[in-house]
C-alpha cells in the first residue's frame, strides 16, 4: 500500500505518470502504477508535476537584521521543497538558525558565511579578522548536513578596502573544510570580475550571474568576458539569484543568446524583495526566462536536478525511484503578465508558472493559488 499516488500528472516532457510515494520517498513513476494508496490524486493532465523546487539562493535567517524572512513563506506556501540560505549567518549565528528552522515544513540548508558574523552588516568581509576558518570548519563538523556550502560576498561594498583577498582566504577554508561547493556573490567592483572568476574552480558558483552593473558577465561590446568564459569550461556554475539589484533581462537575454544558460535560477529573496518585488517569488523569476529565451523544461532543470547537483543534495532534484518524496504542482498559464527586473526594465510575459502545491517528504502544502483554484483534495 502507497500512502500517496498522483495520478496522470504532467511531466516537462508533456508525459503523464502516474507517481506513487511511500514512507517520504518516491516508490513508482509510470505511465500507470498499479496499486492502491492511502490517498489518490487525479491531476487529470491537466497540472505539471517536478521535482521538488530548491531555491539555491535565499534568505531567511530570522535574526537577521538585513535580510530575513521565514522559511515556509518563500518556501513550501510557493511550492518551493528545499531553500538554500545563502551566506546569511556564519560560525557565530549558525547553530541558532539551524534550530530555528527545525520546525519549519521547508527543507532549510545553509551556505556559511566565511565571516564569523555573516551578514549583520552590509560589509561583513571588509575587516579580515571576520574571515576565521577553523571557526568554520568547526560548524561544518557540528553541521554537516545543514552546511552544504560556503558563500562569500566579493563586491567592494562589502569588501571594502580587502579587494580579491577574502576571496584567497575563502578557496583556502574551503580545501581546509574538504572541498564543499563556494558560493561567491559578484557586484561592483572592486575586485573585477576577471579577478574572481580566474580563482574559482570547478563545483564553484557565480551568483548574480546576469547582474547589470558594469562589474557584469558581458563585455562592453556584449560578448561573454574571457575570464568567465574559461571559468564555465574549467566547471564553475552560474546562479541567478535575483534580488533587489542583480537582475538585467538585457543581459540574461544577451547572454542566453550566446548559450550562456544559468545553471541554477534562484531568487535571492527575502521579506523585503518578496514583498514590494520585483523577486514575489521563485516562480515569479523562473517565469521571467520565458521572455529571455527559455523553455520551461530548462527552467524547471534548474530548479531540480541541476540545483540539486550544484549543491549536492543527493537525494533530491529527481522523479525517480528512491529519491526524496519531494514534489512540486504547479499550471503554466499563457496569458500577458507584467515583468520587471531589477534595472526597472519592464516587459510583457506571455506565460507564467503558478505553484499549487508543495510535497515534502510526502506530506501536502497547498499554496494560496492552489487553495483558491484547484485543489479541494
Ligand atoms: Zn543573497
Amino acid at each position: 500500500m502507497f500512502d500517496l499516488i498522483l495520478r496522470r500528472a504532467r511531466l516537462t516532457d508533456e508525459r503523464l505518470a502516474d507517481i506513487a510515494l511511500q514512507d517520504g520517498k518516491i516508490a513508482a513513476v509510470a505511465s500507470s502504477v498499479q496499486g492502491a494508496a492511502k490517498s489518490e490524486r487525479d491531476l487529470a493532465g491537466r497540472y505539471y508535476v517536478s521535482a521538488g523546487w530548491i531555491d539555491s539562493h535565499v534568505h531567511c535567517y530570522p535574526k537577521s537584521p538585513i535580510y530575513h524572512d521565514d522559511a515556509d513563506a518563500i518556501g513550501v506556501a510557493t511550492g518551493v521543497t528545499t531553500v538554500v540560505d545563502a551566506g546569511s549567518t556564519g560560525a557565530d549565528h549558525i547553530d541558532d538558525f539551524y534550530a530555528l528552522t527545525r520546525a519549519a515544513s521547508t527543507q532549510v540548508h545553509a551556505l556559511i558565511n566565511i565571516a564569523r558574523t555573516g551578514i549583520v552588516t552590509q560589509n561583513e568581509l571588509a575587516d579580515m579578522r571576520q574571515i576565521d576558518g577553523d571557526a568554520v570548519q568547526q560548524a561544518v563538523k557540528r553541521l554537516p548536513d545543514f552546511i552544504v556550502g560556503l558563500k562569500a560576498r566579493m563586491s567592494s561594498s562589502v569588501v571594502g578596502e580587502n579587494g580579491i583577498q577574502p576571496l584567497i582566504k575563502a578557496k583556502a577554508i574551503q580545501k581546509q573544510v574538504g572541498d564543499l561547493p563556494l558560493m561567491v556573490h559578484i557586484g561592483n567592483n572592486p575586485p573585477d570580475l576577471a579577478e574572481i572568476a580566474d580563482r574559482l574552480t570547478a563545483g564553484d558558483i557565480i551568483t548574480h550571474c546576469y547582474n547589470g552593473k558594469p562589474n557584469r558577465i558581458l563585455t562592453p561590446q556584449g560578448e561573454l568576458k574571457a575570464a568567465v568564459q574559461k571559468a564555465i569550461a574549467r566547471g564553475v556554475k552560474i546562479d541567478v539569484g535575483h534580488g533587489s539589484a542583480s537582475f538585467s533581462f538585457e543581459v540574461a537575454r544577451a547572454a542566453i543568446a550566446q548559450g550562456i544558460l544559468p545553471d541554477t535560477i534562484s531568487s535571492d529573496i527575502y521579506c523585503r524583495n518578496r514583498l514590494n518585488g520585483p523577486v514575489h517569488n521563485l516562480a515569479h523569476v523562473m517565469s521571467k526566462f520565458f521572455s529571455v529565451g527559455m523553455t520551461l523544461p530548462q527552467i524547471i532543470d534548474c530548479v531540480t536536478w541541476k540545483a540539486a547537483d550544484g549543491l549536492r543534495l543527493a537525494r533530491k532534484g529527481r522523479l525517480e525511484v528512491g529519491f526524496d518524496a519531494d514534489l512540486t504542482v504547479f499550471s503554466v498559464t499563457e496569458e500577458p503578465r507584467a515583468f520587471v527586473d531589477s534595472e526597472g526594465e519592464q516587459l510583457t510575459g506571455e506565460k507564467h508558472i503558478t505553484p499549487l502545491a508543495a510535497v515534502v517528504a510526502g506530506e501536502w502544502f497547498l499554496t494560496e493559488e492552489g487553495k483558491a483554484n484547484v485543489f479541494d483534495l
